[in-house]
C-alpha cells in the first residue's frame, strides 16, 4: 500500500497568473499539486511554486491575503521556485517599492528586455538539468525580469546567448526568468522535485 505521505505534494500560489499551466506540469510528472490561496493550504507542503503574472498583483493579493510572512517562514526549511512575477518575488532586492517575499540572495530588473510585444525564446543551456549540456532547454520570456546579481550563497543556473543572467538557485530556492510551465519539456519541474525539494 502507499502512504499517502508518500506522494510529494507541490503547492502551486493560484492568486493570479499562470498556475495551471504548473499544475498540469506536476500532475504530469505523477505529484500531487494543490492551489494555494489561504495561509494554512501551505502546511503539510513538500513545496511551493509562485507563478508568472504580474508581480505587483501578485504581491498585493499576498500581503492582503495574510501569505507573506507564512511563505517566508515555510521557505525557512521548504522548497520554493518563482517563475518571472514569481522569481520578482522572490527577490531581496528589486530597485523598487513593492510588496514581495524577499527570500533569495538576488537582484532582479523588472521587465528588463522591453514591453510585452518583445517577448521571445531562447534556448538556454542549463547544465543542472538532465542530459542539459547536450539538450537546450526552450525559455519563454514574456515581459520577463532579469537577474542583475546573485550574492551569497545564490548562483546563476542559465544565461542567455549575450550573457543575460536569467536563473538562479540558492540552497532550496529556484528562480526563474522565464516559464518552464509554458513549454513542453519537464526537465525545470523534474530538477525541483528532485533536487531542490529533496
Ligand atoms: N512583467 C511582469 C512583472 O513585472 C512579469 C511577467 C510574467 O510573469 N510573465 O511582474
Amino acid at each position: 500500500m502507499i502512504r499517502e505521505d508518500a506522494v510529494m505534494k507541490i503547492g502551486v500560489l493560484a492568486l493570479q497568473g499562470a498556475f495551471v499551466e504548473h499544475i498540469r506540469m506536476l500532475r504530469e510528472l505523477g505529484l500531487e499539486a494543490p492551489e494555494v490561496r489561504l495561509a494554512h493550504e501551505i502546511l503539510g507542503l513538500n513545496g511551493l511554486i509562485i507563478p508568472g503574472g504580474e508581480s505587483t498583483a501578485i504581491g498585493k493579493l499576498m500581503a492582503s491575503y495574510g501569505l507573506l510572512d507564512p511563505v517566508r517562514r515555510f521557505s525557512k526549511d521548504h522548497a520554493v521556485w518563482g517563475t518571472c512575477a514569481g522569481m520578482i518575488l522572490m527577490a531581496k532586492d528589486t530597485g523598487r517599492n513593492q510588496a514581495g517575499l524577499g527570500i533569495m540572495d538576488i537582484t532582479v530588473e523588472r521587465n528588463a528586455f522591453g514591453r510585452q510585444i518583445d517577448s521571445f525564446e531562447e534556448n538556454l543551456t542549463v547544465d543542472v538539468l538532465r542530459d542539459g549540456h547536450q539538450r537546450p532547454f526552450p525559455g519563454i520570456f514574456i515581459r520577463a525580469p532579469r537577474l542583475v546579481a546573485a550574492r551569497g550563497s545564490a548562483r546563476v543556473i542559465a544565461y542567455l546567448a549575450d550573457g543575460t543572467a536569467v536563473a538562479a538557485c540558492q540552497g532550496r530556492w529556484l528562480a526563474t526568468a522565464f516559464h518552464p510551465e509554458l513549454s513542453n519539456d519537464l526537465r525545470f519541474h523534474q530538477y525541483f522535485v528532485d533536487v531542490v525539494c529533496s
